[in-house]
């Protein structure tokens, strides 16, 4: 635990510093997570990647792992644990208050049917759930609305670093698109 927070103190503090928005999620900023470090480090993309992805045809690329009407739900890449997924209305809109009836519904819906599915298939713990509106809130992508949904097991914060590295996260993250995507 000490060697831990030694190294959370070296390596966190500096980019927290730097780019501390986009670090710190508000309701998971206790979440231990390095490869994000990676994500962090991306030059800004160009365009909107969450109207982007949908539009592609190769969902299990773009880990979209499943279309409804009006949402999609994709992994999100650069995880803050196993299994973080984001459910995401199509059209480009950061305005909650925009989000018709009918897409609300659906959304809210397809949280409740991906909180089954990761249940099922992962048997976390507990979740968090949230929506990050704006960049002084912690959204990455500040301009379309996401929520993400991110399983939560019993010292997941201790666990993490042991068990995952930007080497293996690719392969984790097909892994769990596979296994979700079988048990839908
Ligand atoms: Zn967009």
């Amino acid at each position: 635990m000490y060697r831990l927070s030694l190294l959370r103190a070296a390596t966190v503090a500096p980019v927290a510093l730097e780019r501390g928005s986009e670090y710190y999620m508000g309701l998971m900023e206790h979440l231990w997570a390095p490869w994000r470090i990676e994500y962090l480090r991306q030059p800004p993309e160009s365009g909107c990647f969450l109207c982007q992805k949908p539009a592609e045809n190769r969902d299990e690329e773009n880990l979209i792992l499943y279309r409804g009407r009006h949402n999609f739900v994709i992994m999100n890449a650069f995880p803050y644990n196993p299994g973080h997924v984001m459910v995401v209305p199509y059209r480009h809109s950061s305005d909650l208050e925009e989000v018709s009836d009918e897409e609300a519904k659906e959304h809210f819906e397809i949280i409740r049917e991906t909180m089954s599915l990761l249940r099922e298939v992962m048997g976390p713990a507990g979740f968090n759930i949230g929506l990050n509106l704006g960049k002084v809130a912690g959204a990455g992508v500040a301009d379309h609305l996401h929520t993400h949904l991110v399983p939560r097991w019993g010292g997941d914060t201790n666990f993490m670093p042991v068990v995952c590295d930007t080497k293996v996260l690719p392969e984790a993250l097909a892994a769990t698109y596979k296994k979700l995507r079988a048990s839908q």
